[in-house]
């Protein structure tokens, strides 16, 4: 049944009351990826112990609240993935016309930056997520967008529409209206990994940090030079069917040519070895050991 009207999205909001920056967080866009939900609850409760020195932090900590009950990444039986329904449309799907709520809520407080919160595969490293420089509206955007990814201190992935459709993701939409927009992934998805939380909370507070939002501490210093992001990719792709075992593991350095998994028959025969296509590091490797041809089961940030 779509009773979206009858359900309602939390919103927080941590407001100083003292002119400054406005931060949006936007966490379980999947329903399935849980613990940037935690993050928010985590980096509130900073705030709230340790003030805010300026500005607002506004958050919608749990977006699909129907996926979240259903353990799934999609918001409705129809299996409509909302991260690629915005900006979003008042008369379109009920996923568009979710985005289009969504999208109007964060746009009319004129943010500084948005910061939605994703899980990868369950063995993955947190890393993030920066839009390829053709999608900005001007350099400033970008550059912005550089500015805040960097301040996380986490690994900085350059994101590619040869792999992905980017279009109509909400940092995307978001990005294309103007606004800077970063995607952290957070390690595993489904169930929380606390140590992904410490790890999130302490990317998001050095964000507002580099903003002069909060006081820098012993834990959050972020950093002030601009990264280089590594490319992703998620080649190479499985061409066989069978069982996958990987060589190697998440956040492990890889030489192009390195062996990465072999996929083995029903009776244990060598099916097919996967070599890694460039240098560069791992980021999260396939939760499921049946692969099909086609299948992707390895995403790699390249080095180049
Ligand atoms: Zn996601």
């Amino acid at each position: 049944m779509r009773d979206i009207i009858q359900r309602r999205i939390p919103v927080l909001l941590a407001d100083s009351k003292i002119p400054g920056p406005v931060v949006w967080l936007t966490a379980c866009i999947h329903g399935d990826e849980v613990a940037g939900t935690a993050i928010v609850h985590e980096v509130f409760a900073s705030l709230k112990k340790s003030g805010l020195k300026c500005g607002a932090v506004h958050a919608f900590p749990l977006v699909n609240s129907m996926g979240f009950e259903n353990v799934s990444r999609y918001i409705n039986s129809d299996r409509e993935d909302l991260n690629r329904c915005f900006p979003g449309d008042r008369a379109g799907s009920m996923g568009q016309q979710l985005a289009r709520r969504l999208f109007d809520t964060i746009m009319k407080t004129a943010p500084n930056l948005v910061v939605d919160l994703h899980n990868d595969w369950v063995r993955s490293v947190p890393y993030v997520l920066v839009d390829p420089p053709h999608i900005y509206p001007t350099p400033d955007v970008h550059r912005r967008v550089l500015e805040a990814a960097s301040a996380t201190g986490v690994l900085l992935v350059e994101d590619s529409d040869v792999f992905h459709p980017l279009r109509n993701t909400l940092a995307g939409a978001i990005v294309e209206a103007g606004i800077p927009a970063i995607t952290i992934e957070s390690g595993g998805a489904f169930a929380i990994d606390e140590e992904s939380v410490v790890e999130g909370k302490t990317a998001v507070l050095s964000v507002l940090q580099s903003m002069g939002m909060i006081d820098a501490s012993e834990s959050i210093a972020s950093r002030k030079e601009l990264m280089t992001p590594l490319m992703y990719t998620n080649r190479p792709l499985c061409t066989t069917s069978g069982l996958i075992r990987f060589s190697v593991s998440p956040g492990q350095k890889i030489k192009k040519g390195q062996l990465l998994a072999r996929v083995y028959s029903a009776f244990g025969s060598d099916e097919e070895s996967l070599r890694a296509t460039v240098d560069g590091f791992v980021l999260g490797v396939e939760d499921h050991a049946r692969v099909l041809p086609g299948k992707e089961v390895i995403a790699i940030a390249e080095q180049c």
